[in-house]
């Protein structure tokens, strides 16, 4: 019975030191993953080996089940996880492109900069195109590295040169003798199409599918395979994380770093009929998120449905430092009260001529049991789940007898008409130039 008692008073401690005032001199790294669907961890339940170095990180995690992106894809969600706001907001409505100014809104304040301010020495090592630093994601930060795709056979830059440039970032820090705190951002695209599947990890996880799965094949191919080619390049991701763990424990700065770790956005693996990343069913939106403090003995889960543009605010509260006034988002260092988060996509299609379709322009709201996707352009074409009974949104019950489209429907109206200051961006707010088409023809988007 002691012992039990003990048990619960070093519990007791260790959340006190994650939640008051713990994390107070810790330094902040923060790990994006692109194109990491949730259900592809073993910490969220993935049954074969997949993510060993992860699933370590979140055995000592304050860690969200259902968590979900603002957005299908990069730099829209990555810009609300730096701003903690909404895409319309924010004003990265597309990838390479934007809303109402040239980037990231200035009106917006990204986590670089409030750090930064707060006396942080800040760096970002990204490996994708579509979060070049000219889109604003370099805001804030006194080193950008986007590592080049250049040579890498791969969608992204090489994650071996990731790895390595903030691993070196780290050892510069701490052997320069600084006195300041450190944000340092690292972003992985090994995930995103095409999924090399490599012979090495083919042979250590036993997958017998030999072939690389691009965006031609990916819809043709058995499924099965499909999923083991993706499963070996998240296994891949994985071991490059390790690295950068162990390079952390190695500079002895492991005991005073928080780590957080969230996916961008996930992917279709031939649900839905879908391959790639775009619309907004749950596997392109619901994504893992969690947040490693050493004192944290155990992984502490909440159910509750939460957005990305939570995870920014919940990091200046774990740091003790003041919030970004701009965040639409909320701290989720305690527990809260659930409430609905909301999506938006706008496709591809919709540069130049086309002519505009049912799916091409989406909103969405959710609070993890029910779903609304409503379609702007064609509101007949909404869809409507109860992810209760029917977590793979196979029934739509928009249009039937029920009372469910119409109580999210209230809740949707009323973020858009008071959760978004500027209201919704339109499709008539996307722009782009040249070289962003080129960047998204090089991933695939743009044909
Ligand atoms: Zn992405």
């Amino acid at each position: 019975m002691s012992r039990y008692i003990a048990l619960i008073f070093c519990a007791l401690i260790a959340l006190a030191g994650c939640s008051d005032n713990g994390g107070h001199n810790a330094n902040l790294i923060l790990i994006t993953l692109d194109t990491q669907r949730a259900d592809f961890l073993g910490s969220y339940g993935y049954p074969e080996p997949v993510s060993p170095n992860l699933d370590r990180l979140a055995e000592q995690s304050l860690l969200f089940e259902n968590a979900y992106a603002t957005a299908p894809f990069t730099a829209p969600s990555h810009a609300s996880i730096l701003t903690g706001q909404h895409l319309s907001t924010h004003g990265v409505i597309y990838n390479g492109h934007r809303a109402r100014s040239l980037a990231i809104g200035a009106e917006s304040v990204t986590l670089a900069e409030h750090l930064g301010q707060a006396g942080f020495n800040t760096k970002a090592v990204v490996s994708g195109g579509p979060l070049d630093a000219r889109f604003g994601f370099g805001r804030g930060f006194e080193g950008y590295n986007l590592i080049p795709q250049m040579g890498y056979p791969d969608s992204g830059g090489d994650p071996a040169q990731v790895t390595r440039r903030a691993g070196n970032w780290l050892k510069d820090w701490k052997y320069t003798g600084k006195q300041e705190r450190f944000f340092l951002w690292v972003h992985y695209f090994v995930p995103h199409l095409p999924y090399l599947n490599r012979p090495a990890v083919r042979d250590t996880l036993g997958i017998l599918f030999g072939e690389t799965v691009d965006e031609i094949n990916a819809a043709t191919l058995p499924v099965d395979d499909v999923r083991q080619a993706y499963r070996a390049e998240v296994f891949e991701m994985d071991r490059f994380i390790g690295e950068l763990i162990a390079r952390l424990a190695k500079l002895e700065l492991a005991d005073d770093t928080i780590i957080a770790v969230v996916g961008d956005h996930g992917e279709y693996l031939q649900e839905h009929g879908l391959t790639y990343h775009h619309s907004l069913y749950d596997e392109v939106l619901h994504v893992p998120m969690f947040i490693h403090w050493r004192d944290l003995q155990a992984t502490e889960r909440r159910s509750g449905a939460v957005s990305i543009i939570d995870l920014a605010p919940t990091l200046l509260d774990l740091l003790g430092v003041d919030k970004m006034a701009t965040a639409q988002g909320h701290s989720l260092r305690k527990s809260v009260a659930a409430a609905p988060v909301f999506a938006e996509w706008r496709d591809f299609r919709l540069l130049g001529d086309h002519k505009p379709r049912p799916g091409d322009f989406l909103v969405s709201v959710q609070d993890g049991r029910h779903k609304l996707i409503r379609d702007v352009l064609f509101p007949e074409s909404s869809m409507c789940f109860d992810l209760n009974v029917d977590p793979a949104e196979s029934t739509n019950l928009f249009g039937a007898e029920h009372p469910l489209p119409v109580e999210l429907g209230a809740v949707l109206d009323d973020h858009l008409k008071h959760g978004l200051p500027q209201g919704l961006a339109g499709i008539d707010d996307i722009q782009i130039d040249k070289k962003s088409l080129e960047m998204l023809r090089s991933l695939g988007y743009v044909r």
